[in-house]
Parts: structure tokens; sequence; C-alpha cells
């Protein structure tokens, strides 16, 4: 059997995390089996479907690089295929013509519920002799009314549901357009997929389905029902959670890599390891260990994982990808160092890409201001004093090295019996306007000699302006 797995999203809004997690393991699935990935949009909901959302899905699962063998099929495009279906639906008895109004469905429904009874359909147009030509009509399965449905579920074990649980689902609305129930068996029928994975919300679903398929003596695929994923505080994912949304990722930052090492481990474990890379997982993956439970998001591991992985995959390839978060805020990367020596130099310290841009962003642009409670701190006039020194030096620099820098820093400390510590703090708001950085040497040797001497004089002059004269 070749594997054949499909991720079918409907275009209602944005990706979110778990639909992630499902296309992520519907795509591993498939991939670990050398099978087929099948990409669908469920967008027969034309009034809630936006052509914006199906965009979306696209960018989304190409920047994690789940890329799919078939489709996209649109199940908009695909009407006329239900259409004949549910006529042979039709003819052959499995389906029929219910024209019971809203009204008195509705009718229906509040007086079971009075008697304090599960509303369900009452199957009254079952057996119409009569035909109501020119009134309206929805079309309803013909479930049966007794027995049971058993499936396997990969992730659950075996679900049971009663027939009689289930009443005779429209597959077809008054305005002609084919339900979801159908379209999805339809689809999953006529594309061969041999597993469908899932959320949970769709288990009540699925003895539907496989009513249906039965009814057409079509083979049953393989079901696994995947679980929730709660916010942090183990609440369902509501529009207020940005944490749900895919392209949030994006724009904080993180690596692709990161957030599939990350949802992944959400609910599927292989002993204790934590780090996995995709083409290992593409060996390893199966749908035996995943949990039954939900699992909770824990924003704090993700950014654990984005810095590792900022950390240990190539330089160039993250530098890369820094490039265009760069170019995104506008920064004119030509106009300072070579950015992969300052990704060096500046990895460890952020979590996400977009804290990285605002670090680096002074390497390539003047900063407009200090801050104030620093510069109370550090505009003193033993300081202004320093700092003319280093300048002379740095002027006088010929050979641009780390080393030489170093030694310019060190031998000021010494000069002006001032503590290392002291002087590193200084130049670090001087030349970067932040109280933190790495060694300042380094940081000063990327800069560029024109740079330093430029915020040098800058905060010379502004000393001079703004505190000498005060004191
Ligand atoms: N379109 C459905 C959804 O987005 C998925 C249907 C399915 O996977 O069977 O929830
Ligand atoms: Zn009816």
């Amino acid at each position: 059997m070749k594997v054949k797995t499909r991720f079918a999203p409907s275009p209602t809004g944005d990706l979110h995390i778990g639909s992630i997690r499902t296309a992520l393991y519907s795509w591993l699935f498939a991939r670990h089996y050398n099978g087929k990935f099948v990409l669908r949009i469920e967008d027969t909901d034309f009034e809630r479907s936006k052509s914006l959302s199906v965009k979306s899905i696209f960018k989304g699962l190409k920047w994690l690089g789940l890329n799919w063998d078939e489709g996209p099929y649109f199940q908009s495009k695909r009407l006329d295929r239900y259409q004949e279906v549910i006529e042979d639906m039709l003819k052959s008895g499995n389906a029929y013509k219910c024209y019971c109004s809203p009204q008195s469905i509705e009718e229906e429904r509040i007086k079971q519920l009075h008697k304090g009874k599960k509303p369900r359909y009452s199957g009254i147009c079952r057996n119409l002799k009569t035909r109501c030509i020119n009134n309206k009509y929805t079309v309803r399965f013909k479930n049966p009314t007794f027995g049971k449905v058993t499936f396997e579920d990969k992730i659950r074990g075996e679900i049971t549901f009663n027939n009689m649980e289930l009443d005779d689902l429209i597959i077809q609305r008054s305005n002609g357009m084919p339900t979801y129930n159908l379209c999805v068996v339809i689809d999953d029928l006529d594309m061969n997929i041999t597993h469908v994975i899932r959320g949970e919300d769709h288990i009540n679903n699925t003895p539907r389905q496989i009513n249906i398929l039965k009814s057409l003596k079509a083979k049953i695929p393989i079901y696994a029902h995947v679980s929730m994923i709660l916010n942090e505080n183990g609440k369902k994912f509501s529009k207020r959670d940005n944490a749900e949304n895919i392209i949030e990722y994006y724009k904080k930052g993180f690596l692709p890599e990161a957030l599939i090492n990350y949802i992944i481990r959400l609910g599927w474990s292989h002993g204790n390891q934590e780090i996995f890379s995709l083409s290992e997982l593409k060996k390893i993956f199966n749908l035996d260990t995943i949990s039954k439970s939900s699992s909770s998001f824990n924003m704090k591991k993700l950014l654990w994982l984005n810095k590792y992985y900022i950390n240990h995959l190539p330089l160039f390839y993250v530098s890369n990808i820094l490039k265009d978060y760069m170019k995104n805020e506008n920064i004119k990367i030509e106009n300072g160092p070579n950015l992969e020596c300052l990704l060096n130099l500046y990895k460890n310290r952020h979590s996400t890409l977009k804290d990285l841009v605002c670090s680096l962003r002074v390497f390539y642009e003047e900063f407009e201001y200090y801050d104030i409670k620093f510069a109370n701190q550090y505009f003193i006039l033993k300081n202004l004093y320093i700092l003319k020194n280093i300048y002379k030096k740095i002027q006088k620099c010929i050979f641009w090295e780390i080393k030489i820098l170093s030694e310019i820093i060190m031998n000021q400390s010494i000069e002006s019996n001032t503590e290392l510590k002291e002087i590193n703090m200084l130049l670090r708001f001087v030349l970067t306007g932040y109280v933190s950085s790495p060694n300042m040497s380094s940081v000063i040797f990327l800069l560029g000699k024109e740079k330093t001497l430029l915020r040098l004089k800058n905060a010379m002059i502004f000393i001079e302006k703004n505190y000498i004269k005060l004191q």
C-alpha cells in the first residue's frame, strides 16, 4: 500500500499552531513511508473562505518546508463531481430528498429538547411516497438505523458509535451546495487517501464519513485524531492569543527549524530526545508515540529552541535569513559590517531574529538619542577626558585589529586609573546606545573606524554642550 496523506485546511483565517501540527504529522508520515502528501483547500463555505487565507496557508507551509506532492486541490472546483455522487446516491437509495422546512426542523428540535431528548432529525422524509415538486429540499444520507460503527484510531485506539446516535446527515443544502462531510469523503476517496490525520474535533464526523464510504462500497482509510494544543493558561486558544497564528512566528523571528522542532515535540516523543532535524524526523516519525492528551503551549521552551537553532545552524544560512529581516526593517546592510561576522558575535545573546535586528541596527545606522537615565550616569567630566584620549588613539590607529583595540582600552584604563569594566560600559553606551553588548573591542572592530570616531565625537560634543556647562 502506497501511503497517501493529506492536509485539508478551510481557508477561513491564517494557519494556526494546531493546524500546523496536523499538517506536520501528515507530511512526516507520508515522507517516512516514501508516500505522497496532498494539499486540499476546503473552501465550499463561500461566505467564510478568503483568498487571503489561501495565500497565507501556502506561505506558511512553504516557510516551514512542508512541500506537497499533489494539489492544491480546491473543493470549490470539484462541485460537479460532488453533484454526480449525490445524484448516484439518490438513485441507489443511499440518499433521499428532505422537504422539511428549517422552521419545522427547529420546532422538532425544541420539542425534543423539552422532553429532555438529544435532538435529532426524525427521518420523516425517508419514505415519502409522493414528491413535493417545486418545493425546496435538502439531500440527506440514509444512515443505518441500527448497529455500530467502530474504527481503530491510530492515536486513540478503538472508537465505537451507535448508529442510533447519528441522524440522517444533510449532504446537500437547499441552495444546492454539498456539505463538508460529503466533500471530505469523496475527496479522500478520489485522491486515494490512505491515512486521515486530523484534529480531534473531527472524531464525531468520522462514523458519518465511514457510513457514507461504506454505502459507496469504498475502502475506509485509517484515521488518526490529534489532540488539541492549549494556550499557556491551559485554555483553548482564542483570537487574543497571538501565539496561535503562524505569521506571528515569522514576524517575531523564529526559524522554521525551531518551530518544527517545537511543534513536533508538543504531543510526540522519541525517548527523551529534544532536538530533531527534519531529515532525522523523516526517518523516525511514527504515529504510535503521539499522546492522546492535549498539550500546553510553552513560549519559553520555543524561545530556548530558537536560540539553540540560531546558534547551531550554519552561520551563512541564519545570516541569509537575517538579511531579509534587516531588509524588512529598511536597514541598509551595505552601510556596515559583514552580517555573518556580526551574527557570530551576537548570536548567543538573543532568542529571536527580531531581537537580533534590534541590537544590530546600530552597526548600520546612527542612533538618534541617548537614554537620559544612563546619560546622566556616564556623561561626567572624567569620562569626557577618557573619551578624548580614546578618540585620539583610535584616530592614530593604523592596523584595525581586535588586539590593538583591546590594548587601547586597557591602556586607557591604566592611564586614567579607572576600572576596565567602567571604560567598557562608557564605550558601550557611547558607541551602541545600549548598556549591554559583546566584548567591546570586537564591537569596535566591526563597527569600523569611521563610525567609531563619529560616535565618540558626537558624544564629546553632547557632553560638553549638555553636561559640562551645567556643572
Ligand atoms: N477542513 C477541515 C478543517 O479545517 C479538515 C477536514 C479534515 O481534515 O477532514 O478543520
Ligand atoms: Zn424531511
